[in-house]
């Protein structure tokens, strides 16, 4: 049988979960539905989905807070949030991505944006067939392992920030603009604003820390990794 994708839906209004609910399972996905933080934190316990729909307003726990907690816990970091808000505001959605939201969706939204947004984020999660393994200056990522490491220790790197990263590794010294990064990193970018490219870069390089100075902003042009941005001690 073919897998069903399981969506965690954290949604308090019984309406709003019901309609979303029944589109996903007349797409193929299998709905489990949780009212607030705490259901939705044994459904978690119990079973990881593979994509979790996070409303933003919720009572108890707001989604941002629910975000944040959930990409912290090793076991639910990998698993991709969408957020969902009926907040417009662009410093809102900035706000949902810096939480570790993958994307998000602005209420009210259609069927197919939303259906188009849930394929995309599981796309986007499916592992490449990449065994490969980079090292400049001291920064090494090992793709077949998934680790990164800065001068021998180990750095804690999202997944979404672990692709940008890959990328600019492997095309170092070269400049890449938002356009590129969406299309190479993120690969379907429908429905993502250069904005979010930015925004993850923010976070590789919060962290790569002393590292993240070799990802350079060109500006009116994108971005780069380079060796030379970075003095590491075996250079001094
Ligand atoms: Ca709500």
């Amino acid at each position: 049988m073919k897998h069903m994708p399981r969506v965690l839906i954290v949604e308090d209004e019984p309406a709003i979960a019901e309609l979303i609910s029944v589109n996903l399972r007349h797409n193929g996905f299998s709905p489990i539905w949780a009212e607030d933080g705490d259901a939705a934190q044994r459904e978690l316990d119990a079973v990881l989905p593979d994509v979790i729909l996070l409303d933003w307003m919720l009572p108890g726990q707001s989604g941002l807070v629910l975000a944040r907690k959930w990409r912290l816990d090793p076991r639910t970091k990998p698993v991709p949030i969408l957020m969902l808000t009926a907040r417009g505001d662009e410093s809102d959605k900035v706000a949902g991505l810096d939480a570790g939201a993958d994307d998000y969706i602005t209420k009210p939204f259609s069927t197919q944006e939303m259906m188009a947004r849930i394929r995309s984020v599981l796309r986007r999660r499916t592992p490449e067939r990449v065994d490969d393994s980079v090292v400049i200056s001291g920064l090494s990522l090992d793709a077949g392992s998934y680790r990164v490491t800065w001068q021998g220790q180990a750095m804690k790197i999202g997944p979404t920030e672990f692709k940008l990263l890959h990328f600019l590794m492997k095309h170092a010294e070269r400049v890449h603009s938002r356009g590129q990064l969406l299309d190479k990193v993120w690969g379907d970018h429908v429905f993502i604003e250069e904005r979010t490219v930015d925004v993850h870069i923010k976070r590789l390089r919060e962290a790569l820390g002393a590292a993240g100075a070799m990802i350079e902003t060109v500006r009116g042009a994108g971005y780069r990794l380079s060796a030379q941005a970075i003095t590491t001690p075996e250079q001094v």
